[in-house]
């Protein structure tokens, strides 16, 4: 973060010395200098151990998808071969697929899943079929918890909740985004769960969940969607507690909106304030291309056993991978301030 104390510095020099001088460039959040420092900032985070997180400080990586009016874009990223579902704690399971996770916490009380993949089918075809082989049973699952309001996460919501009777949790902003104005649509995902005419479990920020003994902390980090949760909960290994955090949504695939831009340079920089104090060690995603969950897997698989795991990367690790997103984040600002 030490590029962003210089901007703040070089900013409170241009606020006495005034606008005109040529050090105040620095200032302008649009202004290459600032570009590159971001840019800088970020490859210094990711070292060589988080290049996959560069991404998105590409042009490339934050663009916003083409329309999908038949559904082949979405459906060619489906349609590619599950992996195999794993275990990776003693109570947390991988039942995703390729291209988008989805995790199942063990409780005292029943099954927590965070996200619940495309759609009904793909539920059918590879979400159940994944827990049963790890010998985790469906009907155990008492709440879904719907990290954002995009298809890919809560396609295959409303198959869970008529076969299971899952309960859902999602934030209140992304109700009412999913229950007024879908911001992405395409014929590849089902439909948005509605409860009409009440919703189902709206999470506050910094609002706990529980299902026996498990709790699970849901904080609001806005920018991939204005409703974006991301869990913070522990996990398991032996005696062994770690703490885990599930960052709900990476991308800036929304194009160029300064306020969702701050909104997720706030948010990262606000959560990763809280990593030392929580001792956040394990950092998840709900797509397995941010957090290297396959790799991971793979190597959980080779040793044999769950522990050392490789999921548990340190709060130093955990604070970079926010680092490298924070600044990438202003990287895509800066680089639409320079855009006419
Ligand atoms: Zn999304």
């Amino acid at each position: 973060m030490s590029s962003l104390i210089r901007v703040v510095r070089a900013g409170l020099v241009c606020g006495v010395a005034g606008l005109l001088l040529a050090s105040c460039a620095a200032r302008n959040p649009g202004s290459p200098d600032v570009m590159a420092q971001h840019q800088a900032a970020a490859e210094a985070a990711a070292g060589n151990d988080l290049r996959p997180m560069m991404r998105l400080c590409t042009p490339e990586g934050v663009r916003r998808p083409p329309p999908d009016p038949d559904g082949s874009a979405i459906r060619a990223l489906i349609q590619q071969p599950p992996p195999e579902p794993r275990q990776v704690f003693d109570n947390l399971y991988f039942v995703g697929a390729r291209w988008v996770s989805a995790w199942a916490l063990t409780t005292s009380d029943g099954i927590i899943l965070i996200d619940a993949l495309n759609n009904g089918r793909e539920v059918d075809d590879v979400l159940l079929p994944a827990m049963r082989k790890l010998r985790l049973d469906p009907a155990q699952i008492k709440l879904v918890v719907i990290t954002h309001g995009h298809g890919d996460h809560y396609g295959g919501a409303k198959r869970l909740v008529e076969r299971f009777g899952a309960r859902l949790v999602m934030s209140e902003q992304d109700w009412t985004m999913t229950q007024t104005q879908l911001e992405f649509a395409t014929p590849a995902w089902d439909d948005p769960p509605r409860r009409n005419p009440a919703r189902d479990i709206a999470a506050k920020d910094g609002e706990t969940l529980r299902l026996g003994d498990t709790a699970m902390t849901m904080y609001l980090t806005p920018g991939h969607t204005m409703g974006t949760l991301s869990p913070v909960f522990d996990v398991r290994l032996g005696a062994q507690r770690h703490r885990a955090l599930l960052w709900g949504g990476t991308s800036f695939n929304f194009g160029r909106d300064f306020g969702r831009l701050d909104a997720y340079i706030a948010a990262t920089q606000r959560i990763s304030g809280l990593v030392d104090a929580q001792q956040i060690q394990v950092f998840l995603s709900n797509h397995p291309g941010w957090d290297d969950s396959l790799a991971k897997m793979d190597a959980v698989q080779r040793q044999g056993t769950l522990a050392p795991s490789p999921f548990v990367i340190g709060e130093n690790k955990v604070k970079r991978t926010l680092t490298v997103m924070n600044e990438c984040a202003q990287v895509a600002k800066a680089r639409y301030l320079q855009a006419p």
